[in-house]
């Protein structure tokens, strides 16, 4: 079981992806996630990236593949399948990521497309906070933590992401109409894309995605 979660910076994948990952038992994989990750412990993929990533640009096609499949084919066993977020994010991901499924005996069963207008994306972002330690995700107003400035999970002291300043924002979000954007017609293509708001109140997106989640479960053990 092999679902995707498309959309702009800041359309809640994050927070929707860990969500459904848990009640669907798949391994939530975010690309962003890993690659921040790589950067903390200092490794020499994260020095390659760090520039990249902090003017909101797509780090090359090759590294990320390599970084991500091998997560993706090392699925643990307690897992039905991956939540991927973040990755595909060009056509030549999906192809490349279509190829070692199919290669594996898997394929992707679900496409979730989370729509947001491009004026509500950087007001949402500038508001948003971030675990450096376990990856949650607050909103100053919409969803802040319960001690303000400190993580529910590890007590860790939250950050603004750098790459949520509003002219990085801006960049992420042209990089997201030229080359993520596309992805939708190739999954549509397909037969497997599905669509949802993701400019309404977190619960009842979260609600939709669980429908969709399960009913894509469903069609792939029919
Ligand atoms: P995210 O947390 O998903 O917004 O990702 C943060 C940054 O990591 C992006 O702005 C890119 O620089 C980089 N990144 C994450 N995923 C990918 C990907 N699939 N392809 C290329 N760059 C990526």
């Amino acid at each position: 079981m092999n679902i995707v979660l498309l959309g702009p910076p800041g359309a809640g994948k994050g927070t929707q992806a860990q969500r459904l990952g848990r009640a669907l038992q798949l391994q939530h994989l975010s690309s962003g996630d890993v690659l921040r990750a790589e950067r903390a412990s200092g490794t020499e993929l994260g020095r390659q990236v760090a520039a990249i990533m902090d003017a909101g640009a797509l780090v090359p096609d090759p590294v990320i593949v390599e970084v991500m499949l091998a997560r993706v084919l090392s699925l643990p066993e307690e897992f039905k399948g991956v939540l991927l977020d973040g990755f595909p994010r060009t056509l030549g991901q999906a192809r490349s990521l279509d190829e070692a499924l199919e290669k594996a005996g898997r394929k992707i069963d679900g496409v979730v497309l989370l729509k947001v207008p491009d004026e509500v994306i950087v007001e949402r972002i500038s508001g948003r906070l971030s675990c450096p330690q376990c990856g949650a995700i607050y909103h100053e107003k919409v969803q802040p933590p319960r001690v303000a400035g400190k993580c529910d999970r590890d007590g860790a002291a939250l950050v603004h992401r750098p790459d949520d300043r509003p002219e990085v924002v801006r960049e992420r979000l042209a990089a997201y109409h030229q080359q993520t954007a596309p992805l939708a017609d190739y999954y549509r293509g397909r037969g497997v894309l599905a669509e949802v708001p993701g400019d309404q109140p977190i619960e009842k997106v979260e609600e939709q995605l669980l429908a969709i989640g399960q009913s894509i479960i469903k069609k792939a053990s029919s």
